[in-house]
């Protein structure tokens, strides 16, 4: 097999050949087709995400070593089984739930994989998607996504996901009841996307460009706040009519956690995502009194990329623009990503 890899971090990734692996146990093979090139990957071969404040979180923490093959959304053709996989789909296309876990522990058993306190991300501590073939611990990883198009299926892995368990953690939303996402950049639109595919129609996207605004509108977003209006918060609640029900904060900073927690209602929940990080004074007591609820969301479980699939299926989510590339094109896609010269999404090609 061929993969692509990081062998110092920063660098170009590298064409490396490594025997193809045999699966067994429970173990299931996959010949790749596709696999979506994602943002994060511009930060994971860097090494670090900036935190903000000067602070960086690198990959060695999370006992990343290279050489390492990243790639979180694949989708492939099932070649092979171990022999205790049980009843494994051989020849058919699917598409890899990455957010693996132990396999073991409570969190894991309950298919909350995302929660487990050993992940096996596909593309972080296992070998990821810019590759040939990959090999995943357990069948039950496998979804399948026939019925929409297959590199589309590829980018639902994680921006979907990840957007999609964020908005249904505010689930079941009131109908009457107004929801703010904060951040109208790629994943703010795509959470004003699957609130509208939930149904969910009282949106108020805030961002502090209002040139992102009328992407905002075109998604569904009712109303646009900007962020840096002294009086945003007053704007806020005047299209609401009061305190919020929820906020989803794309961003993650503390502007817009600040402005998040000014807005709530008694009961209200706000779901952070981003990770611009920074800090907020908290007043304890008043999360008592407002009987908030704070949530923190990352990625999401092998169920709910079932749920987005069935969602794009029935045409609930808009289609992003995609642009497949061969696979040997990915270290130059990631230098264009990092340029933001890249529109919409890109997809490797994997022959
Ligand atoms: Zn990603
Ligand atoms: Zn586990």
């Amino acid at each position: 097999m061929i993969s692509y890899d990081v062998v110092e971090w920063g660098k170009p990734l590298q064409r490396q050949e490594w025997p193809t692996p045999e699966p067994t146990g429970t173990e299931v093979l996959l010949k790749l087709k596709y696999c979506g090139v994602c943002h994060s990957d511009v930060h994971i071969r860097d090494g670090y995400f900036e935190l903000g404040g000067g602070k960086r979180f690198h990959m060695s923490d999370r006992g990343m070593k290279p050489p390492v093959t990243l790639g979180h959304e694949p989708f492939g053709t099932v070649i092979a089984a171990g022999p205790d996989a049980g009843n494994v789909p051989i020849g058919q296309d699917r598409l890899v739930c990455p957010w693996i876990g132990c396999g073991k522990c409570v969190r894991c058993l309950e298919g909350q994989d995302n929660h487990c306190m050993t992940p096996q991300w596909v593309g972080i501590q296992r070998q990821g998607g810019y590759a040939d073939h990959l090999l995943i611990p357990h069948p039950r990883y496998l979804v399948d996504a026939s019925g929409i198009d297959p590199a589309w299926a590829a980018t639902l892995a994680c921006s979907g996901l990840t957007t999609f368990s964020a908005v249904n953690q505010l689930a079941p939303i009131p109908k009457d009841e107004w929801v703010m996402v904060l951040g109208a950049g790629g994943l703010g639109l795509m959470s004003i996307g699957m609130l509208r595919a939930l149904g969910h129609e009282k949106i108020i996207a805030v961002d502090i460009d209002p040139a992102k605004f009328a992407a905002a509108r075109e998604e569904g977003a009712a109303a646009t706040v900007n962020g840096r209006d002294p009086d945003a918060l007053k704007q806020v609640q005047s299209i609401a009519g009061g305190p919020l029900y929820g906020a989803v904060d794309l961003v993650n900073s503390t502007d817009t956690a600040t402005l998040a927690f000014a807005a709530m209602r008694k009961g209200g929940r706000i779901i952070l995502v981003g990770l611009y990080g920074g800090e907020i004074p908290l007043s304890l007591v008043t999360v008592v009194q407002r009987a908030l609820t704070i949530v923190g969301s990352n990625v999401g479980t092998v169920a709910e990329l079932k749920s987005v699939v069935q969602l794009a299926r029935e045409g609930k989510l808009r289609p992003i623009p995609i642009e497949c590339r061969p696979l040997s094109e990915v270290s130059r896609t990631l230098d264009e990503l990092k340029a933001g010269k890249v529109n919409g999404r890109v997809v490797a090609r994997i022959d």
